[in-house]
């Protein structure tokens, strides 16, 4: 029994090892400085939000799925229920981090929002929306405002299903297969 019971708790040890070595991985591979753990999250806190959120000093609008009070911080929730990941994607990360930018926004205070949560089929992440993260938010917007005053922009992926799906794709030119 004793044996079992060792067996078992190695291969827990062994698949939190691989979930962590994956999620550094993918954090790696995505270039973007954020830290993101597995948390359980109490859905039943999470409000929606009535409408979406402005910001006119950063030309962004949004609305995250849910909020949820946190020690006087208000977090923003996003909710992917058909993705299961070991890391989140970086995509998601910047659009919590664009989410967390405009509660910054609304609130009285100013004050950062300190994390988001990402919903995933099997997991919630929890990402720390510190200053790097947003620094390269606000960086990733100048570049997006740049771009929308060019002439030309080159494509910024290689993922051909996302061209497959995208309603631009008559028009764009640079559309892959
Ligand atoms: S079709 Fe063009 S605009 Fe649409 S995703 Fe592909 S490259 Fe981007």
């Amino acid at each position: 029994m004793a044996a079992c019971f060792g067996v078992l708790a190695l291969l827990v040890l062994l698949t939190a090892l691989g979930l962590f070595w994956l999620a550094r991985r993918q954090r790696a591979q995505t270039g973007l400085p954020f830290r993101a753990r597995i948390v359980y999250a109490d859905t039943g806190a999470w409000h929606q939000v009535e409408g979406p959120l402005f910001s006119r000093r950063y030309g962004l609008v949004g609305k995250p799925d849910y909020i949820v009070e946190d020690k006087g911080a208000t977090i923003p929730v996003e909710v992917k229920p058909n993705r299961a990941a070991a890391a989140p994607r970086a995509s998601d990360v910047m659009q919590l981090a664009a989410y967390g930018l405009l509660i910054e926004e609304a609130r009285a205070t100013g004050a950062p929002t300190p994390y988001g949560l990402l919903k995933y089929r099997d997991a919630v992440f929890q990402v720390d929306l510190a200053d790097d993260l947003r620094r390269a938010l606000l960086d990733l917007l100048d570049a997006m405002r740049r771009d929308l005053a060019a002439r030309d922009v080159p494509r910024s992926h290689a993922e051909a299903r996302r061209c497959q799906r995208c309603g631009y794709r008559a028009e764009c030119g640079q559309a892959m297969e």
